[in-house]
């Protein structure tokens, strides 16, 4: 993109640091595992179909210095947080994650990740559709309230990767999700429905 700012290109997930993580060689190989689930090769597959090839090394194992689970970078790919990984399953859901901001930046030819709004939406899709927020994974993370739970635990995983976008502000993030929620929260593509 001509006139972006350099930082402007993409979209992290802050984590809570748990367990040990796992070597960079055991994160490569979990994420191998993950490309044979079905979930990942029909993101994959659509990534494709919308004219995005995904190459051999499109997404990295890496030791993040940052307290981050991953993260997605324009023209780079995806990246996986060895360090704050520890089982498979917690990979599947970075894997499946930054493939929807993928997927959404290889859909979108004007989409800029510098504004607050689009950034939202592409969280508010990833977050829902990953099932980041399904209601076994919010247990292990200590939230109990069963109401409402999905939407409120999305609600706060885009307000944590939003506000970590240099351009967005808490109030800014905060307007923006609002601004985008039901248009964004209700578009499922490429899947007919939220997994
Ligand atoms: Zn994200």
């Amino acid at each position: 993109m001509e006139g972006g700012a350099s930082d402007a290109k993409l979209a992290i997930e802050s984590s809570p640091i748990r367990g040990e993580g796992v070597s960079l060689e055991e994160c490569q190989r979990m994420i191998q595992r993950s490309l044979r689930t079905p979930m990942v090769k029909f993101l994959v597959e659509n990534l494709e179909k919308s004219g995005c090839i995904v190459a051999d090394n499109f997404i990295k194992a890496v030791n993040c210095t940052k307290q981050i689970s991953g993260g997605y970078t324009r023209g780079e790919g995806i990246m996986v947080c060895s360090n704050y990984m520890n089982i498979q399953d917690e990979v599947n859901q970075v894997v499946i994650h930054e493939l929807i901001h993928a997927y959404d930046d290889c859909r979108a030819a004007n989409l800029d990740w510098a504004d607050c709004a689009h950034h939202a939406c592409s969280e508010i899709r990833a977050g829902h559709l990953s099932g980041d927020c399904h209601y076994k994974r919010e247990l292990l993370r200590g939230y109990m309230k069963m109401r409402g739970h999905e939407q409120d635990c999305v609600r706060r995983r885009v307000m944590k990767s939003v506000t970590a976008n240099p351009y967005c502000s808490e109030a800014a993030a905060t307007d923006a999700m609002e601004a985008v929620w039901d248009i964004c929260y209700n578009d499922t593509r490429p899947f007919d429905r939220a997994p």
